[in-house]
């Protein structure tokens, strides 16, 4: 079989496995950022914790194959917070903290919209209906967060 080599162009980014089926493509990967800012306080952590529980984030088709990033987030420790032992999650910069798929891959849901109906988009890109609304929700929340920020700056 002739392979070929795919650069994904997602920083900070360790590839340790792929899964090839007839139909999807899945790597699990780790992220090698070198820390979060604090939830609570916002200063720069970089103690290490340990990991969240696995997220699977769906990315552009490949081939006509399903393609599924796996990784685990990396959590990291603030120590100069009055909550002891309050951690924060640091999310890959390719993917929204609460969505299921890449950036890239929201843009293609939102662009085959056009003239076409929310469940044909959804079989013909392999996603269920639930996960496409959350990805409306996500938009809703942060037009809605802009509005706020507007509001806020003017
Ligand atoms: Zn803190």
């Amino acid at each position: 079989m002739a392979a070929f080599t795919v650069n994904l162009a997602f920083p900070e980014l360790k590839i340790n496995k792929v899964e090839e089926t007839d139909l999807a493509i899945t790597i699990f990967a780790d992220t090698q950022e070198a820390g979060v800012n604090c939830q609570a306080c916002g200063q720069w952590l970089d103690r290490f914790h340990g990991h969240d529980d696995e997220r699977y984030v769906q990315h552009l088709p490949i081939m006509g194959k399903s393609f599924t990033l796996c990784y685990r987030p990396r959590r990291y420790l603030c120590t100069t917070c009055d909550i002891f032992g309050i951690t924060t999650t640091a999310t890959a910069l390719w993917h929204y903290v609460k969505s299921s798929f890449t950036y890239e891959f929201e843009i293609q849901l939102l662009v085959e919209l056009i003239n076409s109906t929310v469940s044909d988009v959804a079989i013909k890109n392999g996603v269920t209906e639930n996960k496409y609304k959350e990805l409306w929700i996500d938009i809703w929340q942060a037009v809605l967060t802009g509005i706020h920020l507007m509001f806020y700056v003017y």
